[in-house]
């Protein structure tokens, strides 16, 4: 049952009233901010004409803080006060990383995330964000000529709730509202306008510097979901880079006849051995990484590297010989696509189109190879390193209330897994079912299990089975204050809600006081979307068996039920019957007591049948009893529910 939904911020803007929101590509090596302006979702750049922002923050033991290409600079001098790739720490601890990457700087162990020791103090990831973030809104807002309304900012499909969480609160830092958290996918898939497209999956493939990620949405009626994520960690731009490298330093041994060397000044056959020096190293990878860049546009191009004593190596590179050696690497990210569709149990076939992302799909190499695979071409006329800030600032001029009235559907994310309660006989009753778009908020009415129930443990639980066992546990908190009353006679409304960026609330009320308890689930570590797929499927694959087990526990739960509530009336009533008939019910509880116990549901069945008929008789004598006491002056409820003492149980 649906109570009521949450409307989206920002939505009643008066007619003619332009918001000024924007969307940020919070990335782990450069940033981005856009806007939509004069209609149209662009990049905002420097004043120096700069789109990106390198997503680096130095720290100097003065307090002086420096952001983007001035950070940089330091990065070789006083590496370890320069913060790069915040992105990789936040909302995560020393454990979640262990043995991923040894970064230039010093981390800190906390339990609640890992931190920096700079020479300013300890940062977190969170305030090293938030400067990026500032950095960028500023940009904005001198641009954009005004304060922001607020901001849309992307975050990868795989980021859990903490990695969520700490995002937003990087925000809040920076003093900047966010109208949403959003996918890179799904941004990306927005700034193609695929929202408007035929429904069905489409594939995000995101080739960076240094990682690939693929994710695969299914659209449903404007909706995007992401159905599966993977990739490769450790597989980018810079790898290309490498492979040109490796040919070039080839080349100095003699290794390629198309080289041309200068030695001390003069044309020669061979080169001296050299140990390349730092300087060199650095060098040779940028020619690599300026001559992999140049064959995107050109069919051929010359590497031209002077060593530091003068001696000089030219080397002509054509777009088949870089193709030729780079091609394993490509193959690898089809391998790891592959991996995606298949653990999604999509064929290639059924993808609808394809979303080519990061810079190092610039690559012929690349897109030709994506279209091989599938058939036809990847969408790429948006400048990839461009595409998701500009989809994210698409959203947020919509979340802002910039758009034509019948064009403000808004709801791009839905809850990947279904949200419940843990119910008596560890049952789930789902409240928010699987795919339901966010924002939503939804409540369901419990009532309390045993007479005089004081308490109710509320455990909040994600998953599509039907035992709690099998789904995963969120939070736990309780409702106390409950006013004492018969099991099923309290009202408890639980109100689910989840926020648009995916951030759970729950809260219990019970409705005759309004006493209410409540919380927040901020689990410590989320489900990847791998998770979520081997839920679904296990969820899928198990269904029957669920009904099965289902069906177990509430005959279980109703048994005990039963046995419960025929002790209080024997507690109070037992006078009302004879030593034989006594024997009677007390034999017909023992007996399915036994049967609750164990695992047969027609059993169970019959001993509830039984004991319900084997006390039929001692009911009515005590309805009897309970009206003539209530003619003599009691109520018929004081007479009806005896109390007893308060106890804190499930619902
Ligand atoms: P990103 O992390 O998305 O900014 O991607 C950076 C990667 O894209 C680096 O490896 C760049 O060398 C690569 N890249 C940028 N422009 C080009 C280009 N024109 N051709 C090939 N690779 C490029």
């Amino acid at each position: 049952m649906a109570l009521f939904q949450i409307a989206e911020p920002g939505l009643s803007a008066e007619p003619h009233e332009h918001r000024l929101a924007v969307g940020i590509d919070l990335g782990t090596t450069n940033s981005l901010v856009a806007s939509v302006i004069s209609g149209t979702a662009e990049v905002i750049r420097d004043e120096e004409g700069a789109a990106l922002l390198p997503s680096v923050v130095h720290y100097a033991a003065d307090g002086t803080v420096t952001v983007g290409a001035v950070a940089l600079r330091d990065a070789s001098r006083d590496a370890k006060n320069t913060i790069s790739s915040a992105k990789r720490l936040i909302g995560r601890t020393m454990k979640d990383l262990a043995d991923t990457h040894n970064l230039p700087y010093d981390l800190v162990d906390d339990p609640s995330m890992v931190r920096i020791a700079t020479a300013a103090g300890v940062k977190s990831p969170v305030e090293v964000s938030s400067e990026v973030l500032r950095t960028l809104a500023e940009r904005a807002e001198k641009r954009l000529g005004g304060d922001l309304t607020g901001a849309v900012i992307t975050v990868p499909a795989y980021f859990d709730d903490a990695q969520r969480q700490a995002t937003k609160d990087a925000a809040r830092l920076a003093n900047l509202t966010v109208l949403r958290l959003l996918n890179e996918p799904t941004a990306a898939a927005l700034a193609y306008g695929l929202d408007n497209s035929a429904e069905g999956v489409y594939l995000v493939y995101d080739l960076g510097g240094g990682t690939f990620d693929v994710s695969l949405l299914k659209l449903t009626k404007g909706v995007f979901e992401v159905l599966a994520t993977g990739g490769n960690s450790a597989l980018g731009g810079d790898d290309f880079d490498h492979r040109v490298l490796c040919h070039v330093t080839e080349s100095f041994r003699g290794g390629n006849p198309k080289a041309v060397f200068t030695v001390n000044g003069q044309p020669a056959q061979s080169l001296p051995v050299h140990i390349l020096s730092a300087a060199e190293k650095r060098r040779l990878m940028q020619l690599s990484r300026a001559a992999k860049e140049k064959l995107t546009e050109s069919e051929e191009t010359v590497i031209d590297f002077t060593f530091d004593n003068g001696d000089r190596v030219e080397l002509p590179l054509t777009r088949a010989e870089f193709n030729g050696m780079t091609c394993h690497l490509v193959q690898k990210t089809i391998a790891a696509l592959s991996g995606v569709l298949a653990d999604a149990s999509v064929e290639p076939k059924d993808v609808k189109g394809v979303v080519l992302v990061g810079g190092a799909t610039r690559m012929p190499c690349v897109r030709d190879c994506v279209e091989r695979f599938f058939g036809f071409k990847p969408l790429s006329n948006i400048d990839p390193d461009q595409v998701v800030a500009i989809g994210a600032a698409m959203q947020a001029n919509k979340l802002a209330g910039n758009t034509s009235a019948d064009d403000d559907w808004l709801l791009l994310d839905v809850t990947p897994l279904s949200l419940g309660l843990e119910t008596m006989g560890g049952l789930v009753e789902k409240v928010i079912p699987r795919n339901s778009a966010i924002p939503i908020a939804r409540a369901q009415d419990f009532t309390t299990f045993k007479d005089g129930q004081t308490a109710m443990a509320i455990h909040v639980v994600q998953g599509e089975r039907e035992l709690v066992d099998a789904c995963r546990s969120l939070a736990r908190f309780t409702l106390r204050g409950i006013p004492p009353m018969a099991a099923g006679a309290a009202r408890i409304r639980v109100t689910f809600q989840v926020d648009a960026d995916g951030l759970l609330s729950v809260s219990a009320r019970e409705m005759k006081t309004g006493v209410e308890a409540s919380i927040q689930v901020k689990p410590s570590y989320g489900l990847s979307d791998e998770d979520i797929v081997r839920m679904l499927k296990d969820g899928n694959g198990r269904a029957e068996e669920d009904m099965r087990a289902r069906e177990l526990r509430e005959q279980q739960v109703e048994a005990r039920r039963l046995l419960e509530s025929t002790r209080s009336a024997l507690d109070a009533d037992g006078d009302l019957l004879n030593a034989e008939e006594r024997a009677e019910i007390d034999r017909l509880s023992a007996e399915l007591a036994a049967a609750a116990a164990g695992d047969d549901v027609e059993a169970i069945k019959a001993g509830i049948a039984a004991l319900t008929k084997g006390t039929e008789t001692f009911a009515e004598r005590r309805m009897d009893r309970s009206i003539r006491e209530a003619l003599s002056g009691m109520s018929v409820d004081d007479a009806l529910f005896d109390e007893t003492p308060a106890e804190e149980d499930k619902h």
